[in-house]
């Protein structure tokens, strides 16, 4: 029967569940992103035969039947539903919320800075009121014992001349330390008012530090110091302000004596290191701990340990040096032991080689 085939009705069979579950789910649930729009699939008798999650409320934004073939099921697109914080900001409360948050920000951003200004003036006015305390005092013990041996001098009432000696040291060492002390006050006035010039000449370093040591030396001899001085012959000059870097040089060795302890020994070296022209200040005293270092050179810091109380100081001679060593565009490095000692090196940037 020819005809028989040509006349026979094509068709399948769907299978309800499988296409719902096994296809139209997954591929939904890929090209459909959650946040962008929910979606239902509904019958024709508007029963929900699958959805994207919780049912929407509301009306669908987007429907579309199935193709003719399928079941007759329609799927529905509804809007994202606002988030509930977006959807909070957006309302005139949120506005007000909002408005509240900012201006709470100024007040509490307010606040901090005027916490901090006012406590940062109060460390200032501290600072400035221990710093006049130990300075009358740095000023005046010296001066008591200075005013003392002269009244004995003077009254004749000195037995030996051995003895008359060692006060004329001791009064000597005593008005060379006031001396530094004015100078380094009234240097680092200067270079904080932004008013210390400096005059750079070029500078056989060796033989300034000859010179500073040779001062020192003759200062505290009386009190069993040795000072060595080693500088390699092959320095080339160095173009510095003569007088404020034998005033750091000075502060250094001042500072080898002061916290030597029991020690006697203190060593300062030039020497060429890598690019720079070295000079190194070492003592065998009471040292540093690894953790006051880095505040050596603020302005008023003083070392807190007993050894350093003992000791007279006024904690402005490490900051000077620094402010000297930075105008000459050097570092300043400090190695340091507790109980074995310190060096402190000035490293200065070598001039660049003259052609021949
Ligand atoms: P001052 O000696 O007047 O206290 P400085 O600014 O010169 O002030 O030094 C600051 C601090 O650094 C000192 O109080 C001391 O604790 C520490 N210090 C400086 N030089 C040495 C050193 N050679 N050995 C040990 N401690 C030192």
């Amino acid at each position: 029967m020819p005809g028989a085939a040509a006349e026979a009705a094509w068709g399948f069979i769907v299978n309800a569940d499988r296409l719902r579950e096994d296809i139209v789910k997954p591929a939904l649930l890929e090209h459909v992103p959650s946040d962008a729009a929910t979606w239902t699939v509904r019958a024709r008798d508007g029963a929900v035969l699958l959805s994207s999650g919780s049912l929407p409320s509301g009306p669908a934004a987007f429907t579309a039947n199935f193709a003719a073939k399928f079941p007759d099921w329609a799927l529905e697109f509804y809007p994202p539903p606002p988030r509930l914080i977006q959807a909070f900001l957006i309302s005139r409360q949120g506005l007000y919320f909002l408005i509240f948050v900012l201006i709470a920000g100024i007040l509490v951003f307010g606040l901090v800075l005027t916490i901090r200004s006012v406590s940062h003036e109060l460390e200032l006015a501290r600072m400035k009121s221990d710093f006049v305390s130990t300075v009358s005092h740095e000023f005046k013990s010296p001066l008591t014992s200075i005013r003392q041996l002269a009244e004995m001098l003077q009254s004749g009432r000195v037995p030996s001349e051995e003895r008359r000696q060692k006060y004329y040291d001791v009064l000597l060492e005593q008005s060379e330390r006031l001396a530094l002390l004015t100078d380094n006050i009234l240097s680092l006035a200067k270079i904080e008012a932004g008013r210390a010039e400096f005059a750079f000449a070029r500078t056989d370093v060796s033989a300034l530090l000859s010179e500073v040591v040779t001062a020192i030396q003759d200062r505290v001899r009386h009190e069993g110091f040795a000072i060595e001085l080693e500088a390699a012959a092959a320095l080339p000059p160095l173009a510095v302000d003569r007088t404020a870097l034998s005033q750091a040089l000075t502060n250094l060795i001042d500072n080898a004596v002061k916290y030597s302890g029991d020690s006697r020994k203190i060593s300062v070296r030039a020497y060429l290191e890598g690019e720079d022209i070295a000079i190194a200040v070492r003592d065998f005293g009471i040292g540093v701990k690894k953790e006051d270092i880095p505040r050596l050179f603020e302005r008023f810091y003083r070392g807190g340990d007993e050894l350093t109380r003992t000791v007279k100081g006024s904690g402005l001679g490490l900051t000077l040096v620094k402010e000297i060593v930075d105008a000459h565009r050097g570092r300043i490095r400090v190695e340091s032991e507790p109980g074995k000692g310190s060096v402190f090196t000035i490293l200065m940037p070598r001039p660049p080689r003259e052609e021949p």
